[in-house]
């Protein structure tokens, strides 16, 4: 048997394995499960004949599953699996058709908490090198598995479980922890994730809450903040902050190509969010652009004051916003801080407090790297077709596997775009699944031969 036909014969067994790994809560938000399920993930991986061993970095942090086998045949090249086994909180649990934590099976449909985030993608990556040990008693390369256990509140530890362990992991290319199928059933090959700069701006003027006929006397911070808001941003999302876009490079002419390929529904989007239109009056290819490759200046949110019922004519004391900065390739976390910072005292905003909550950088995978070519005719082979994707809009902790590993990265899944990952009724598909089993198989192959 081959093990393609091997994944074919043994869907039974991927499912009810991923039954039992959902039906093991792990929620890192509330350290709820997260051992367990590592003492379980470990099982699975010993059980499809992977050697594994929990990593801890320091007591009381989430533990690393690690998994390796070596290829006999080839084993000068590496590919390394990254996953993760935390799962969001399932809160409101009231939304849900069937128990969060039960694993039920509707039709092609495995529902439950992480049944695609991140536990199905996990299960296809096992059962491929299970197929190929089964069939063939071998692997076509080295593979490594680095699951962890803290994805869903940020990877905090990541950069440093890589900087212990670089030898451990080291690899020569790397399958991110997700990968999506859009709603016409084409798996997307990403290529790359945005960075994150989030912060926190404050301004407080009095020790407590005033009436707000004092207003004519006693400064009030929410315009302070407004003001100063005001100077990051215009009307059309151009952020105003000196030196912002200094570092970012422009796309190559191959990014711009793989850019138009890509599809993108502009009005069944527009219709998702019952909006009208983008930013700028925005369309067609700058649209697609600006998700590829702008930075951003969110307002997460803005407290100050009363916004309770009715009316209350009360002048606050301080006034707080979150800011989400989306970073693009090059950018760098610590110098964008900076440049904030000198920004808003050239602007005469010295009184308003920053804090810095995250910074994370960009990552892009070279698209003339030959681990793209082998991915995306493997997702070619297994879907008969697939989307390249120059960056997804979104941030993961890929600059520092990039960047401590020194290897191309690459995200492609088995995670249908409208599963409702991080929401009630979450669920993996199980046609998907197998799809993307045999992907993961053919990616093996592939990446083994030169
Ligand atoms: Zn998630």
């Amino acid at each position: 048997m081959n093990p393609l036909k091997y994944v074919d014969s043994h869907m039974k067994t991927l499912v009810s394995d991923l039954q039992m790994l959902i039906r093991q809560p792990s929620v890192s938000a509330k350290n709820e499960g997260i051992v367990e399920c590592a003492n379980l993930v470990k099982k699975l991986l010993v059980n499809s004949g992977i050697q594994s061993d929990l990593l801890q970095l320091k007591k009381n942090i989430a533990p690393i599953v690690y998994g390796e086998i070596k290829s006999k045949s080839n084993p000068s090249k590496t590919l390394l699996f990254y996953n993760h086994y935390d799962v969001q909180p399932a809160e409101p649990f009231e939304l849900w058709d069937d128990p969060p934590f039960s694993g039920k099976i509707k039709g092609n449909k495995v529902f439950g908490r992480g049944s695609a985030d991140d536990k199905g993608e996990l299960i296809t990556r096992i059962k491929a090198v299970e197929a190929f040990l089964k069939t063939t008693g071998d692997v076509p390369c080295n593979v490594k598995f680095l699951i962890e256990g803290e994805e869903e509140t940020g990877s905090a530890h990541i950069e440093n479980y890589l900087k212990k362990y670089k030898k451990k992991f080291s690899c020569d290319g790397i399958i991110w922890e997700f990968g999506y199928v859009d709603s016409k059933d084409t798996p997307i090959v990403g290529l790359g994730m945005k960075g994150l700069l989030f912060v926190e701006l404050s301004v407080k003027e009095s020790v407590r809450d005033a009436h707000s006929s004092l207003a004519v006397l006693i400064k009030n911070p929410a315009w302070r903040l407004i003001e100063a808001l005001k100077t990051l941003r215009d009307e059309n999302g151009h952020i105003l902050i000196k030196d912002w876009y200094k570092d970012v490079i422009p796309f190559t002419k191959t990014d711009l190509e793989i850019i138009s390929k890509e599809p993108f529904d502009e009005n069944s989007f527009k219709k998702e969010f019952g909006i009208n239109s983008f930013i700028g009056n925005m369309n067609g290819m700058a649209a697609k652009k600006a998700l590829v490759g702008s930075p951003t200046c969110n307002i997460a949110g803005f407290v100050s004051g009363y916004i309770g019922e009715g009316a209350k004519t009360v002048l606050p004391g301080k006034a707080l916003v979150k800011i989400d900065f989306r970073l693009v390739p090059k950018m760098d976390p610590k110098k964008q801080v900076l440049r904030l910072k000198t920004h808003l005292k050239s602007k005469g905003f010295s009184d308003i407090k920053i804090k810095i909550f995250h910074g994370e950088a960009a990552a892009r995978t070279n698209t003339s790297d030959p681990f793209v070519t082998k991915v995306q005719n493997a997702a070619n082979e297994s879907y008969g077709k697939s989307i390249l994707n120059v960056s997804n809009a979104g941030t993961g902790p890929m600059f520092s596997f990039a960047n401590i590993l020194k290897a191309p990265c690459i995200s492609i899944g088995s995670t249908y775009m409208f599963s409702r990952i991080h929401s009630p009724n979450e669920f993996a598909r199980i046609d998907l699944l197998k799809k993307t089993t045999k992907c993961i198989c053919l990616i093996m192959e592939k990446f083994g031969k030169d």
